[in-house]
């Protein structure tokens, strides 16, 4: 039996993963300056969590959720998205208790049972923050920033923002009114879920995929044109903290965030060259959320991104990413003698963070030398008899050639690259 990664997942291969650390490294330093703490939660939750959060209608829910049976009989869901669980996380541990402005971010793999795509998997891996606690405009804008900082931390040079509100309660409920409306006459051309999203959420006919659903959504009423005055105000106020913070956007009524748990402020990042699937990360206010999931009504904001898109497109932009590093030292030693005076130098230089390599199965002088030379090692120490006795050793510079003798001591404080 041959056996296959399963459809829609991938490895990361030894050759991408200090790219992979990279992008996890910046995220984690640049979350840290705006304040931000990590939080890491489990892959399962009670499958109820999201069906409350992401609302039974909605397309993770029917479609798209890997649900499984313990062997209690007690129904758990591989997390699809990750503010949910955030969230749970928050309610039942408290954590408004520690002052009111919670800054969380996380970063895992998400599930979902997706037509795998370019870019598109059924593991994927997310990174993200949630702001909790206030409905201050300032916080919307702060969460963008935060993504903004980060993706012009790695060099990306034209992430755009495009941004929009969905309004809060009442702002939808106008609003479904006014999608009802302009949907009634054309009830019969849509396909069967479209027409159990006009009762359900009529929001939801703004997503489908089906052509001929598709049509109308361009002369379909937007829910911009709906916002009640503060809903109004709160979107300008976000809007004016980020011309102050010098962040460059654009209104697109159309960004409906598919998930029920959004209110107000949603927006997504776009790097164009990634094409036809270009938003790399998206989030938005969920003043509602907490509520639903038990929690005390306590207003959040938050975003996700993908780091398969990312990765993809710092591609696109050629910016050079980290490569596995090669070792600082290669050691080349003949005879026991050798051997015995080099391995406790190898074990402090290793205990300092050194990249020290050694193949022992490489016999003579001439092979281990070219196994130095393969391994790309910067230098290669030389141990032979005659050093082993006098406790000498010699160091030779890989790239130029150059040689000097030093003692134990002077390798020790030698200041190799760690
Ligand atoms: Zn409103
Ligand atoms: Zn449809």
């Amino acid at each position: 039996m041959n056996y296959k990664i399963p459809r829609g997942t991938f490895d990361i291969l030894p050759a991408d993963s200090s790219k992979w650390q990279y992008v996890q490294q910046v995220f984690r330093k640049v979350a840290a300056s705006f304040g931000y703490r990590e939080i890491t939660t489990p892959i399962f939750e009670m499958a109820e969590l999201f069906e409350r959060s992401s609302g039974e209608s909605s397309d993770v829910v029917q479609k798209e959720m890997y649900r499984f049976t313990d062997q209690k009989g007690r129904s758990f869901a591989l997390r699809p998205e990750g503010t949910a669980p955030v969230v749970r996380s928050y309610v039942e541990n408290h954590l408004e208790m520690q002052g009111g402005r919670t800054r969380l971010y996380y970063m895992g793999p998400m599930f979902r049972y997706d037509r795998p795509q370019a870019g598109r998997y059924r593991q994927f891996y997310q990174y993200g923050v949630e702001f909790i606690g206030s409905n201050h405009p300032y916080y919307d804008a702060e969460v963008i920033a935060l993504e903004m900082t980060f993706l012009k931390a790695l060099g990306l040079t034209r992430p755009r923002l495009e941004i929009n509100s969905v309004g809060c309660a009442e702002c939808a409920r106008d609003y479904d009114k006014a999608l009802r409306d302009y949907y009634a006459p054309h009830l019969n051309e849509l396909c069967p879920d479209c027409q159990k999203r006009y009762e359900l959420k009529p929001r939801r006919l703004l997503d489908c995929k089906v052509p001929s659903c598709k049509a109308f959504r361009k002369d379909a009423p937007s829910q911009f044109d709906y916002l009640d005055a503060s809903c109004r105000e709160h979107f300008d106020a976000v809007c004016r903290y980020l011309d102050q913070m010098k962040i460059n956007y654009q209104i697109n009524p159309a960004i409906v965030r598919g998930l029920d748990y959004y209110t107000n402020t949603a927006f997504e990042l776009i790097c164009d060259e990634l094409g036809a699937q270009n938003s790399i990360a998206g989030g938005g206010r969920y003043n509602a959320l907490i509520a639903q999931v038990g929690g005390k009504d306590t207003p959040g904001i938050g975003f996700a991104g993908g780091f398969e898109r990312l990765l993809l497109a710092l591609e696109k932009e050629n910016i050079q990413l980290p490569q596995n590093p090669n070792p600082a030292l290669f050691m080349v030693l003949m005879g026991e003698e050798a051997v015995d005076f080099a391995l406790p130098l190898i074990a402090e230089l290793r205990q300092k963070g050194i990249y020290v390599d050694y193949n022992p199965e490489k016999g003579s002088f001439k092979a281990q030398l070219k196994a130095a030379d393969s391994m790309n090692a910067r230098y290669a120490l030389i141990i032979g008899e005659h050093e082993a006795i006098s406790r000498t050793l010699v160091l030779k510079d890989l790239s130029s050639g150059e040689q000097q003798s030093l003692s134990a001591d002077e390798l020790l404080s030698f200041p190799f690259e760690a």
